[in-house]
């Protein structure tokens, strides 16, 4: 915006925890002075001949604003409809889903010091949606790799590991057994790797790598990790599990060529709902990535820093997912004094 000189972001606030962690990531953004002014979308879906939408309004405030930060939002049971995150990725062309897992200092889990980074195919693969009966006690369900999606997502991950300074990029495969689909995803890595002399290219079977990040986290921490869509699914919550013990504390990133859309992995936690009770960490430190994303990177350091330093400190100042006594407000309040 010219006139205040502050970028404006588009903010679905979600279901459940959402509006509570949402008020903590506003409080915390104004006390830090960061320039942004939220634009709240309301995405409550709407069924239209089977089919789920998102409101126009939403989807406009978005493709206006480019860069949008999201809540977790409740799928509803039953119905069949899509469920509302994978309309977003489509709608929006959001390719690329980033995770990042970091161990918390403060908060003891099996490993220390875990920090991986995986980027994972998010529009076809095993989740194109294109199933069907062939015949009564028999199925079929169609894994779709094109080149298109694959160079896309593959160039982007060897992009990030310039980008974070990690100086060897994995691709994540099974195509051994899936030589097709599987295959072309490899080949088209090991074409674009020419691309890339400064990143170390290597390739990976799955098992391999479930195998290795179990056994010995650290050997990727100088790694991005790359693969197709339900490889990914997977292993992104086996690598929150081994580093935060929860998801709770996991950012993520959906990127698309214009748009990209930051959210917690955790859901709406109807359990602890309007209680004062929810971490807002995962959807601070998706807004972290968010800010880097947007070259806001002083002020995404300076949230970051008070965010991890308030889990640090102590059981008082963390919430009861990380068996701590905090409140949601007393929590952000802690986050503030710190910054
Ligand atoms: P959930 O992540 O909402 O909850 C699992 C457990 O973790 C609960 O005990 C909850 O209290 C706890 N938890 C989650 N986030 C927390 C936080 N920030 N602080 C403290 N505790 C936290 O998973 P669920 O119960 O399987 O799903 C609930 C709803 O969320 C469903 O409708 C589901 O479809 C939806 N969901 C949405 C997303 C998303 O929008 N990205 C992701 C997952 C689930």
């Amino acid at each position: 915006n010219p006139s205040t000189g502050k970028y404006t972001v588009s903010f679905i606030e979600g279901d459940g925890i959402g509006p509570e962690i949402s008020n903590s990531v506003k409080q915390i953004f104004s006390a830090a002075k960061v320039p942004i002014e939220w634009e709240t979308c309301d995405v409550t879906p709407l069924f239209i001949d089977g089919l789920t939408t998102i409101p126009e309004p939403a989807v406009q405030s978005i493709n206006k604003n480019l860069v949008a930060l999201k809540g977790p939002l409740a799928t509803p049971i039953g119905k069949g409809h899509r469920s509302l995150n994978l309309t977003l990725r489509k709608t929006f062309g959001l390719f690329a889903n980033v995770r990042p897992a970091r161990s918390v200092k403060g908060f003891k889990t099996t490993y220390p010091n875990v920090d991986l980074v995986l980027i994972r195919e998010n529009t076809e693969g095993e989740y194109s949606g294109i199933e069907h009966v062939v015949t009564p006690g028999v199925v079929q369900s169609i894994k779709l790799i094109t080149r298109e999606a694959s160079e896309r997502v593959i160039r982007y991950a060897f992009e990030y590991c310039r980008a974070i300074g990690r100086p060897r990029l994995v691709v994540v495969h099974k195509s051994t057994i899936q030589r097709l689909s599987d295959g072309l995803f490899v080949n088209v890595a090991k074409e674009l790797s020419k691309e890339y002399p400064d990143i170390q290219f290597e390739t990976e079977l799955i098992d391999n790598t479930v195998l290795k990040v179990v056994s010995n986290p650290s050997s990727y921490t100088d790694a991005v990790s790359v693969c197709p869509n339900l490889y990914g699914d997977i292993l992104s919550d086996l690598n929150s599990g081994l580093s935060a013990g929860s998801l709770g504390l996991t950012p993520s990133g959906n990127i698309g060529n214009e748009i990209s859309i930051f959210e917690a992995v955790h859901g709406s936690a109807p359990d602890i709902a309007g209680k004062n009770m929810a971490n807002p960490t995962a959807l601070l430190l998706s807004s972290v990535m968010m800010l880097n994303h947007m070259g806001l990177s002083k002020h995404a350091d300076q949230i970051e820093n008070a965010v991890l330093s308030t889990i640090a400190s102590g059981p008082e100042s963390r919430t009861g997912d990380l068996a701590g006594t905090a409140t949601t407000s007393t929590f952000t309040d802690a986050v503030i004094k710190k910054l």
